[in-house]
């Protein structure tokens, strides 16, 4: 059979999905007085907090970048849904039952491209439309009783960066769907974003990216919130791949540079934000797969050289000091790298090589706000 007829065969199965009534259709709302609506206005008034917190990303790039994406994907759907892009240094996406989406900083960072955040957002969707969340709202209620769920679920909905990392795996475990509807997920969301015209190869791609990172990491995989509430990526990969070759996988669209510029604005505050989580091993995989795609990319140089510079291991500072130097060799290394010379320089006991490159960084930043503190370190 060839790829296209496969391809009208899923759409069929699609379509019969949309037939049933656990599907949501667009402009749903639920009937008064029933869980769901309860469900529904726990969801909303945690939207009410999260649209306050300081943690939404308000850059205007970036989020129309997101709207925009969103109303690719979702189609009819997308009066419906409201997405927040929230700082937090960890891989996750998730969407309530409600409409309200929430993208985090740590999944924008390691996503390759548009059409990889595009898998991870349609996939959250595929949850969405088939309403896995009032299922396990009722599957939960019953086993478990309902007032721990609705503590938690209030905690798991406002959670962001401030929240402490063990609430967030146990209020994702709480939240976590059945195998059976990651694989729904899985399929619906590909088919999301092959139909919006997305590279489906994207999808198994981004997974295989998160097992990379997730084999060097000394944390417990407990602390990844997406394995806390997902199946094992390995078992997702090999179907999630299969899947996109029936939909001739190499096709469409990356959005490599679109994704790049929308980016911009916040690129340097996630990476910081990736390095203050200290867990050195990871991110070295995610800063070389990134420098491997983009290799005179100046902000990734000096990611990985603060890598090793705070990681301080035998070899480390010499590594430091060559990934700063390749930043510098292009055009867009952040002032900071001459700061980070400076101060690893200083403390391999180079006192000179330390003092022309503090020289060269109030030459090229003369407004630099710590230069009187990096003068205080050669008294
Ligand atoms: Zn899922």
């Amino acid at each position: 059979m060839c790829s296209l007829a496969l391809w009208s065969l899923m759409r069929d199965v699609t379509a019969q999905f949309t037939m049933d009534d656990a599907v949501l259709h667009p402009g749903y709302r639920p009937e008064e007085g029933s869980d769901e609506e309860g469900l529904w206005r726990m969801m909303d008034r945690a939207e009410g907090n999260l649209q306050l917190s300081r943690f939404v990303v308000r850059d205007p790039q970036l989020n129309e970048f997101i709207s925009d994406m969103i109303c690719r994907l979702g189609k009819d759907y997308c009066p419906d849904i409201r997405a927040y892009v929230v700082r937090t240094p960890y891989f996750n996406a998730s969407m309530a039952p409600n409409g309200m989406m929430q993208i985090w900083t740590g999944l924008l960072l390691r996503c390759s491209d548009e059409a990889q955040l595009a898998a991870i957002v349609g996939h959250e969707m595929g949850h969405y439309i088939h309403r896995h969340s009032i299922q396990r709202f009722r599957d939960v209620r019953n086993k478990a009783g309902l007032s721990a769920f609705l503590g938690l679920g209030l905690a798991a909905a406002g959670a962001g960066w401030a929240g402490n990392i063990t609430d967030l795996a146990l209020t994702a475990s709480i939240f976590s769907f059945s195998r059976e509807q990651e694989r729904e997920a899985d399929s619906v969301g590909l088919e999301i974003m092959a139909r919006a015209g997305y590279t489906p190869v994207a999808a198994h791609e981004v997974w295989q990216q998160l097992l990379a990172e997730q084999e060097v990491s000394t944390a417990d995989r407990t602390q990844n919130v997406m394995f806390a509430s997902h199946p094992a990526p390995e078992e997702r990969l090999v179907t999630l791949r299969e899947q996109a070759e029936l939909l001739d996988g190499e096709r469409g669209e990356r959005g490599y540079e679109r994704f790049r510029e929308s980016l911009a604005g916040v690129r340097q505050q996630i990476v910081d934000d990736e390095l203050r989580l200290r867990q050195y091993g990871r991110s070295e995989v995610v800063f070389d797969r990134l420098i491997a795609q983009s290799p005179k990319d100046g902000l990734l140089w000096y990611a990985k050289g603060e890598v090793y510079r705070k990681r301080a291991e035998p070899g480390d500072l010499k590594r430091a000091l060559d990934a700063y130097q390749t930043a510098l060799d292009t055009d867009s290394a952040p002032p900071e790298t001459y700061r980070s010379i400076v101060l690893v320089e200083l403390k391999q006991g180079n006192k000179a090589k330390a003092r022309s490159t503090l020289d060269l960084y109030l030459e090229k930043y003369p407004e630099a706000a710590d230069a009187d503190s990096l003068q205080m370190l050669f008294y």
